[in-house]
């Protein structure tokens, strides 16, 4: 069994998405990535933890939308 580390597994995280918040680790959709996601499909606040931050009120509405 290979152990994937540093760059590799960052690769192997990003080939087979299952998206991720980048913050928190909460699941987001693909669609909500392409909506939040920068242009490498990182997510840096979902509704979970935005809201939890006291910033995600746009965000929530929007996701909502989606
Ligand atoms: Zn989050």
């Amino acid at each position: 069994m290979t152990t994937l580390s540093g760059p590799e597994l960052d690769a192997f995280c990003i080939d087979n998405t299952m998206p991720e918040c980048n913050n928190c680790g909460e699941h987001v959709s693909d669609r909500f990535i392409r909506v939040f996601g920068d242009e490498a499909g990182v997510v840096y606040a979902c509704p979970a933890c935005s809201a939890n931050a006291g910033i995600g009120e746009a965000t929530r509405e929007r996701s909502d939308q989606i």
